[in-house]
């Protein structure tokens, strides 16, 4: 049975406790792998090698950390394929998916990092008694923990600006999708990183992500998880006065007006609730219909979403695989339990699927009030609510409606209201006539409930750095 180990130092290793643990493959609901038990022994080790590799790393020209990026890129762009299929295996999601946007995008983050290592610039200030200038450093060894949904996307998004900023990493992927993190960090060694400088630790979030979060010599922490742990993470980071990012979770509304080009647009508002299973913390969960063209969208809706081919991931017509884990599986099926309980119609899907492995039917559910638990708490799954409104008040005041504060889409042709919206809407990202486009130089973040903190970037690159200002008198 394949074994993934933890990668420190430069070199593949068990953890210390000679623990391991089952790795399941979604679409079977079988174990197929191993993974390391990480406990605070490792996560030592792990910032000793990254603690012994910071002076040098951080001593590079900004050009060379660039290249060893653009050089880890260039090593994974050529095993893409392989990277989609663990990705798929580990996680249930089409290998379609991972081969064509998201282990590609794990390509886009590195290279475009490896830029902005070059690029990043800082400020100066020219006074009428001195001139002041910022100078960005590197914080020293960074923590990263990411989560199962989007697992190489996520990892290379945190490491790829902690490292082009010049410090060294200790990052946890989740025990739940260890298989790429671990390849990668595989990858790093045998082009010849520099040891030490990229380290992967497996094992428990309360055993490992907390060691982490609460060892001394780790500067930073950048969290994506949920917002139970990150509010977890945070009660251990605060009395650390550490720097903590924290990308939380979403109940993202997608806001369809009777003037959009809705018919044409169907197939991306489809996506935005369904692509992954609906386990994207950006997916639009709610989507909230103006009145009169409420029932025409539902049907065409419920067309597209009964025509969506639920399969095996390695099937290349599957548009929907499984869900993550056992424990997801029965999250997302309880939540449609409690939406039926609740007074919500089903009208497609509504359930498992009787086959094995973790499959859930799409589902789509109309009925409901945005005071239900349904619309107030993240499923993450391939489960949408329906919701009618009559004015631009009530829209916004439904979409505002709740704890989160992630994203949004609003499909309209309307230029004034678009920017109404775009202003008004209570949430870090707003896409207008469009979903999931994204231009990495961005702001990307949530506001409530979802987050504290933006990565993209500037943003990112100001994270993993201190600022300091240096004032000269004239
Ligand atoms: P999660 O349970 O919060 O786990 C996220 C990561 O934190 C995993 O690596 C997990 O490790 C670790 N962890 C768990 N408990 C911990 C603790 N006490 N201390 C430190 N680390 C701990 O989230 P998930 O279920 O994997 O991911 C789904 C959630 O992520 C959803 O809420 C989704 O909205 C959110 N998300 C947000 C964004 C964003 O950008 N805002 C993007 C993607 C996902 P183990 O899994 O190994 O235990």
């Amino acid at each position: 049975m394949r074994r993934f180990g933890h990668v420190i130092n430069g070199a593949t290793r068990a953890a210390a406790s000679g623990a391991w643990r089952q790795v399941f493959e979604p679409a079977t609901a079988q174990a197929y792998a191993e993974v390391a038990d990480g406990d605070t022994a490792d996560v030592d080790a792990a910032v000793a090698a990254a603690s012994a590799a910071f002076p040098a790393w951080a001593a590079l020209r900004n050009s060379e950390r660039s290249l060893w990026l653009e050089r880890l890129a260039d090593a994974l762009e050529a095993r893409l394929d392989d990277f989609a299929h663990a990705e798929a295996r580990d996680g249930g999601k089409p290998f379609a998916l991972a081969r064509d946007a998201e282990i590609p995008r794990a390509v886009s983050n590195l290279r475009f990092f490896a830029h902005a290592a070059t690029q990043f610039g800082s400020e100066s200030h020219h006074g009428e008694a001195g001139l002041n200038y910022t100078l960005r450093q590197p914080l020293g060894v960074v923590g990263t923990i990411s989560p199962w949904n989007l697992p190489l996307y996520l990892f290379t998004w945190k490491i790829a600006p902690a490292l082009a900023a010049g410090n060294t990493v200790v990052a946890k992927p989740s025990e739940v999708t260890p298989a790429t993190a671990t390849m990668l960090g595989e990858l790093a060694a045998e082009i010849g990183f520099p040891a030490g400088v990229l380290n992967v630790v497996h094992g428990l979030g309360p055993a490992v992500g907390e060691a982490i979060v609460g060892h001394p010599s780790v500067k930073a922490v950048s969290f994506t998880g949920s917002t139970a742990v990150g509010r977890r993470i945070a009660g251990i980071a605060a009395p650390l006065l550490k720097k903590l990012s924290l990308e939380l979770g979403g109940k993202n509304p997608t806001l369809v007006f009777a003037d959009s080009d809705w018919q044409d647009q169907l197939d991306t508002i489809v996506r935005s609730a369904f692509q992954n299973s609906g386990q994207i913390c950006l997916c639009g969960s709610r989507i909230l219909v103006e009145r009169p063209i409420y029932a025409a969208f539902r049907d065409a809706l419920l067309e597209r979403v009964l025509a969506l081919r639920v399969g095996d991931p390695m099937d290349s017509d599957a548009r929907i695989g499984p869900l993550v884990s056992q424990a997801h599986f029965d999250k997302v099926v309880a939540a449609l339990e409690r939406a039926r309980e609740e007074g919500g119609r089903v009208l497609c899907g509504g359930g498992a699927l009787d086959r094995p492995g973790w499959f859930v039917a799409p589902t789509l559910v109309e009925g409901l009030g945005p005071d239900c638990a349904s619309n107030r708490e993240e499923i993450f799954g391939p489960v949408a609510t329906l919701q009618p409104f009559d004015s631009d008040d009530q829209a916004l005041a439904l979409a505002n409606a709740g704890d989160y504060g992630l994203a949004a889409s609003v499909w309209t042709r309307d230029l004034a209201r678009a920017h109404r919206f775009g202003a008004e809407l209570r949430c870090g990202i707003v896409w207008i006539n469009t979903w999931l486009m994204r231009d990495l130089r961005t702001p990307f973040g949530g506001m409530g409930q979802s987050g504290l903190g933006r990565e993209g970037g500037d943003d990112a690159m100001r994270f993993f750095t201190e600022a300091r200002n240096v004032c000269i008198a004239r």
